[in-house]
């Protein structure tokens, strides 16, 4: 995402800029009442990236000369930190001031790309001397009316010339999912059935399928086509690997390689399917297993396989199905132990298939495909904000060491897996139990169940 902040000491007009360019008419600084937001965000479709007004960061209320430049200095920090682009707004009427001079060297020691904005250059009566502007050594100034719309097309070209062009809107991400290979794997303890659900998907008796325990050994390519819940011909890739074995008593240097190989396979699948045997459940060796997926960041499903015997079991009104309702019942039972069990990974979605039947095997590969798309979108960073001031509101962050943890503004910066950003006034490490919380929160609202976020925290005293 591309990120352009408004920079500026108090009163230059930063905030009409802000409206101006994101063609708003009020000052957005109340969304709701009683919330005076730090840093504001807007979407500006027509030029592809987001602009941040940081006018309300570091203000407390204080009027001090000491407070206001403090206050000041802290928006540029973070501008420096979380902008591609840096529209640093001076005052054409009253010219500039030290607290300018100071805002100059400290974007100038940035290296970042800088625009210098001359505002209120409306009424003829511009004291400021040009001289001045170009000793600040930031390059060319533009001038503006962000009152009267004066310089406003100006200004836009201007910052697309620094940016460049609107990068266009993926238009092709549904296709992509069509042209590229969706690359999946099985991992899972020996037995449990990788390798009938390999042949299955490959409708072949290719692999070695063995009541032994262990007996593929390579990991291989495979691809096949799935019609999916659409009706569109999706290409997989299907990387057939041998079971890994936990970290620990690796009886063998060859059981010791084919770890290896399941872990590359890990890292080349998009969707990994975390296979579990219906009857033994979740054991220690498949949390280890499960782990290293997680490790990798990839989405997991689980696939609790030979369910066909489940099934058996309830149509036999079988003795050990009897303290259950019916299958459902017993399927969300199951789900729960399991997520007990499998606490690390709590929105993968479970699937409860039959390699043997083929009992749901469309719905294990429709669930990758709905998966594999997640992955790629692009969260609108206006609208994340508004969800994180929501998230905060509610349950604002714990004070660490007696002190408030404050989140100013976050944006996605990353897919496969989801990358996020995020800027607050500490340095320290978000508590794991919040970070949960901010994750369950984007993943409820966006719809991303399975998919894996990474957060990254910028803080600054
Ligand atoms: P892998 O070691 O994980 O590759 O497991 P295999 O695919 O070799 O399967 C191990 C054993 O479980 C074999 O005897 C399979 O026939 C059996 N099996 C696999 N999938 C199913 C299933 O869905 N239902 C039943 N009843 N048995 C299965």
């Amino acid at each position: 995402s591309r990120n352009v902040a408004i920079v500026g000491r108090p009163n230059v007009g930063k905030s009409r800029l802000f409206n101006r360019l994101a063609k708003r008419r009020v000052t957005i600084v109340h969304d709701q009442p009683g919330i005076t937001r730090d840093v504001i965000s807007f979407d500006v479709a027509d030029g592809g990236y987001t602009l941040l007004d940081t006018g309300g960061l570091g203000l407390v209320g204080g009027e001090s000369t000491a407070e206001l430049t403090a206050a000041s200095e802290q928006q540029v920090d973070f501008a420096i930190a979380a902008a591609d682009l840096i529209l640093f707004v001076v005052d054409g009427i009253e010219g500039l001031t030290a607290l300018d001079t100071r805002i100059a060297s400290m974007l100038r020691r940035s290296k970042k790309t800088v625009q210098v904005v001359i505002n209120k250059a409306d009424f003829g009566e511009e004291k400021i001397d040009f001289a001045d502007i170009y000793r600040l050594g930031l390059g060319e100034p533009v001038q503006v009316s962000a009152e009267h719309g004066r310089g406003e097309a100006d200004l836009r070209e201007t910052i697309i010339s620094h940016i460049g062009p609107p990068v266009p809107e993926d238009e092709d991400t549904a296709d992509k999912t069509a042209r590229d290979p969706l690359c999946v794997c099985f991992i899972g303890r020996p037995n449990v059935g990788k390798s009938s659900l390999s042949n299955r998907l490959l409708k072949s008796d290719r692999l070695i399928v063995s009541a032994t325990a262990g007996t593929t050994r390579d990991a291989v390519e495979l691809p096949f086509q799935f019609k999916a819940r659409n009706n569109k011909l999706i290409d997989f890739t299907l990387i057939d690997t041998a079971g890994i074995k936990a970290n620990t008593k690796l009886a063998s240097p060859v059981e010791y390689f084919s770890r290896l190989r399941a872990l590359d396979s890990i890292q080349k699948a998009d969707v990994i399917y975390m296979v579990v045997d219906a009857l033994e459940g979740i054991t220690q060796q498949d949390k280890a297993i499960a782990g290293e997926a997680v490790k990798e960041s990839k989405p997991i499903i689980v696939v609790v396989n030979k369910w066909d015997l489940v099934l058996e079991a309830f149509k036999d009104d079988d003795i050990s199905t009897q303290m259950y309702k019916n299958e459902r019942d017993y399927r969300e039972k199951y789900e729960k132990a399991l997520f007990e069990r499998l606490f690390f990974t709590p929105g993968s979605p479970v699937i409860f298939v039959s390699a043997v039947s083929a009992f749901e095997i469309d719905r294990m590969l429709n669930s990758a495909v709905k998966i594999n798309r997640l992955l790629d979108m692009k969260i609108p960073t206006a609208r994340l904000n508004a969800l994180i001031v929501k998230l905060t509101e509610r349950m604002p962050p714990p004070a660490i060491g007696g002190r408030r943890f404050k989140i100013y503004y976050a944006t996605q910066t990353g897919n496969r897996p989801f990358r996020f950003r995020i800027f607050c006034n500490r340095e320290e490490k978000l508590p794991e139990n919040y970070r949960r919380y901010l994750e369950r929160g984007i993943v409820n609202e966006f719809g991303l169940e399975g998919c894996p976020m990474l957060f990254r925290l910028i803080g600054k005293e």
